[in-house]
C-alpha cells in the first residue's frame, strides 16, 4: 500500500505526484466521504495542490483522517495519510496558527500539565493502565473499576494519567508531538515499564504506532481473556461503532464483540463497521474549522445504526453520538449493565469532567507506589516568525539608537580613539571585570551576545577576541562544574526531552565530536548546553577545548563586527564593518550547510 509518511521529501514532487498519477478517480472513496465530495478525488487534489499549494494546505484540516478513503481504494492508496502529511507541511510552514483550535490544544495541554497528570508505579511494576484524558473525564469510577479489575489480572500494576499528544500529531505539529511523546515514553522505559495497556483507541493508536518498545493492549483484549467477576446479563440489540483508529485491528474489533456477547447482548451488523467504519464526527479536530463536515459523519453514524442503540468503545465518540442517539461505552455495560442500558449511568459532561479528573488524580495519589511523578516537562514550540519579528526589532532597535545619538550631539562621547583612551586608562580592571561578568554570565544564564558585543567595542578587534573568548570559555567550563559536580541531580530532572537525551547519546558516541558540532551549529541554547555536557561523561579537558575551538569563528566575526559600531555612529564604514558582516554571513552559513548534508543521507552526528 502506498502510504504518506514523515515528510522528508518535497511534497510537491514526491508523495503529491505519486497520488496524482496513481488515482485513477474511480470515485469509490469520494462516494463515502462528505469532504471528498465537495473538494474532488484525491488525484484530482493532488493536482490541483500542485497549481495552489497554500489554498490546499488549508483545506486538508476539514479531512477528519478517518482513513474510510484508505480502507476503500482499489489502488491501494492512503489518501488520509497524505492528507496528514500536508497538514504537517503547512505547520512546516508556518501558515496555521491554530485560533480555532485553541480549546482543543488547551485539554491537550492540561493533559500533560503538571496539576493533572500522575505516575504512579508499584515496586516490581512493569504494566501501566493509560486510561486517556476523556474517560478519566467522563467516567471517573469505572476509569478506576477497569484499573482495580486490571490490577487482579496482572500483578503490580501501575497508572499513568497522562494525554498521549495525538490532537498536536493529527494536527501536524510533528515536532511538538514527538518531544512530549519522546519524554513520556523515556520515563516509562527508563522505569522498565514493558506493557501499556490502553482504553482510548487514540492512545492505542500513538502507542501502537510510536512506542514500539512496549507491548500495547487494550483494557477489552484483557476482559475478553479474563472475563468479569460482574456476571449480571442485559439483553437487547445493538449497533457497534467502531472508532477509526481501530479500523485495522480486528483482533481489538473482535474482543469488543465477545465482550458484548458474553454479556448478552445481540450485535446487529451495519454496512460501515470494522474496516469500513464511519468517523463519528470527531476525527482529525476537523470540526474546530468545519463543523458541516463533523455533522455530515455523524448523521450517517446515527442514521444507519437507527433505530438501535449505538456501543462504542472510544469515551470521545460515545460523547460525540449520545447527543443525537442512544450511545453506550463498553466499560459501562461491563461495570454498570442495567443502569447504561436503561440510560441512567452518570457521565460527566465538561466542566465537570475536569473536576472529576482533579478527583481521580487525589484518590490515586493517597495509594501507595514506589514511584510517582507529575509531569512538569513542557516542549518547545518553534515560533518561526518570532524569530523573524525579533532580529527586525534587533535591527530597528540598532538603527533608532544611531538615530538617536546623533540627533543628540552624543557623538563627542562615544569616540573610538577617547574610549580606547579611557580603557588603556583603568589597566587591567576593566578587562579583567569584562571577563569576570562573561565567565559568570552563562551560569546565571545571561546572554552571551551583548557581552560579546560590547567586548568589540570596548577593546577593538584584537583585545576583544582575546578577552571575549576567555571569558566565554572560562564561563562554559564553570557551568559544566556545576553541573557535574554539584547539582546534577535538579539540571538532569531539567533536561528530559528528547533532543537532551539523543545529545548524551552523541557524545557517548561521539565523544568532543559532539561538542564541537553543537558550538558551532546553534542546535541548543548555549547557557543550558553547558550545563547538559556537564551530565555526559565527556572529559573536562576533550569539553573545553572543543568548546575553545569551535566557539571562536563566531566569537571573531561578532567582535570584529561590532568593533565597527562606533564608527558606524559617527557615520563612517570601516573595513571592520565590512569583514565582520562577511564572517557573520559566513558563521551563518555553517548550519545551513550541515542541514543540506544531513537532507542528502550523509553521515553526520
Ligand atoms: S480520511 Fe476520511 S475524511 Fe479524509 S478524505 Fe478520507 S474518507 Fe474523507
Ligand atoms: S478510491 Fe483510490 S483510486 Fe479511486 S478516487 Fe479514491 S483515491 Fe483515487
Amino acid at each position: 500500500m502506498f502510504r504518506g509518511s514523515d515528510i522528508t521529501q518535497d511534497l510537491k514532487f514526491y508523495v503529491t505526484n505519486a497520488m496524482a498519477d496513481t488515482c485513477n478517480e474511480c470515485g469509490v472513496c469520494k462516494k463515502e466521504c462528505g469532504f471528498l465530495m465537495t473538494y474532488g478525488n484525491p488525484g484530482s487534489i493532488a493536482e490541483n495542490y500542485k497549481a495552489d499549494p497554500g489554498r490546499w494546505l488549508g483545506i486538508s484540516f476539514e479531512c477528519s483522517l478517518c482513513g474510510l478513503c484508505t480502507s476503500v481504494c482499489p489502488k491501494e492508496l492512503d489518501p488520509a495519510a497524505w492528507f496528514l502529511d500536508l497538514r504537517k507541511e503547512a505547520v512546516k510552514k508556518g501558515l496555521i496558527n491554530f485560533s480555532k483550535h485553541k480549546t482543543l490544544l488547551n485539554y491537550e495541554k492540561k493533559g500533560n500539565s503538571k496539576k493533572y497528570s500522575l505516575y504512579s508505579l508499584p515496586e516490581n511494576c512493569d504494566t501501566v493502565f493509560f486510561p486517556g484524558c476523556t474517560l478519566a473525564g467522563t467516567r471517573p469510577a469505572n476509569t478506576l473499576n477497569t484499573f482495580e479489575y486490571l490490577k487482579k489480572q496482572v500483578e503490580n500494576t501501575g497508572i499513568v494519567l497522562d494525554c498521549c499528544t495525538k490532537v498536536s500529531h493529527d494536527l501536524g505539529r510533528q515536532d511538538y508531538f514527538n518531544e512530549m511523546f519522546f519524554e513520556m515514553k523515556s520515563f516509562l522505559i527508563k522505569h522498565k515499564i514493558k506493557t501499556i495497556i490502553v482504553a482510548c483507541p487514540n492512545c492505542h493508536k500513538i502507542f501502537n504506532t510510536y512506542g514500539k518498545e512496549f507491548k500495547v493492549e487494550t483494557v477489552y483484549d484483557i476482559i475478553s481473556r479474563f472475563g468479569f467477576d460482574d456476571t449480571r446479563k442485559i439483553s437487547g440489540q445493538i449497533t457497534i461503532h467502531d472508532p477509526c483508529p481501530m479500523r485495522f485491528e480486528k483482533s481489538i474489533q473482535d474482543s469488543v464483540r465477545s465482550v458484548l456477547r458474553k454479556k448478552g447482548l445481540e450485535i446487529v451488523d451495519t454496512p460501515h463497521q470494522k474496516s469500513k467504519t464511519f468517523c463519528c464526527g470527531e476525527g482529525g479536530s476537523v470540526a474546530c474549522v468545519s463543523p458541516g463536515f463533523a455533522q455530515t459523519w455523524k448523521r450517517k453514524r446515527v442514521n444507519e445504526a437507527s433505530p438501535h442503540k449505538i456501543v462504542s468503545y472510544c469515551a470521545g465518540c460515545v460523547n460525540l453520538l449520545s447527543k443525537s442517539s442512544d450511545a453506550f461505552h463498553v466499560l459501562d455495560l461491563v461495570f454498570d449493565p442495567e443502569k447504561t442500558m436503561a440510560g441512567k449511568a452518570k457521565i460527566s459532561k465538561p466542566p465537570f469532567t475536569y473536576l472529576n479528573r482533579l478527583k481521580l488524580k487525589r484518590k490515586l495519589k493517597r495509594k501507595p507506589a514506589k514511584t510517582t511523578r507529575e509531569r512538569t516537562y513542557t516542549a518547545f514550540e518553534k515560533k518561526r516568525r518570532n524569530g523573524v519579528v525579533l532580529k527586525l526589532i534587533f535591527a530597528g532597535l540598532i538603527i533608532a539608537a544611531i538615530a538617536w545619538t546623533r540627533a543628540a550631539g552624543a557623538l563627542a562621547y562615544l569616540d573610538p580613539g577617547k574610549l580606547s583612551g579611557l580603557i588603556h586608562e583603568s589597566g587591567n580592571l576593566g578587562s579583567v571585570i569584562y571577563m569576570l561578568v562573561y565567565a559568570l554570565a552563562p551560569a546565571l544564564f545571561l546572554p552571551g551576545l551583548p557581552i560579546t558585543i560590547a567586548g568589540g567595542i570596548l577593546f577593538g578587534p584584537v583585545w576583544g577576541i582575546v578577552y571575549s573568548i576567555t571569558g566565554a570559555t572560562t564561563g562554559a567550563g564553570i557551568a559544566f562544574l556545576i553541573s557535574r559536580y554539584i547539582s546534577s541531580d535538579f539540571i538532569e530532572s531539567k533536561l528530559t526531552g528528547p533532543k537532551w537525551i539523543k545529545l548524551q547519546d552523541n557524545v557517548k558516541k561521539h565523544g568532543w565530536k559532539a561538542v564541537a558540532l553543537t558550538r558551532l551549529i546553534p542546535l541548543f541554547p548555549f547557557n543550558l548546553l553547558n550545563y547538559a555536557f556537564g551530565l555526559t561523561k565527556i572529559k573536562f579537558s576533550h569539553y573545553i577545548i572543543a568548546t575553545f575551538i569551535c566557539m571562536l569563528p563566531a566569537c571573531i566575526a561578532f567582535i570584529v563586527f561590532s568593533s565597527s559600531l562606533l564608527d558606524l555612529v559617527q557615520g563612517k564604514l570601516s573595513k571592520e564593518f565590512i569583514i565582520g558582516l562577511v564572517l557573520i554571513v559566513m558563521v551563518s552559513l555553517i548550519p545551513v550547510i550541515y542541514n543540506k548534508i544531513m537532507k542528502k543521507g550523509k553521515n553526520g552526528i
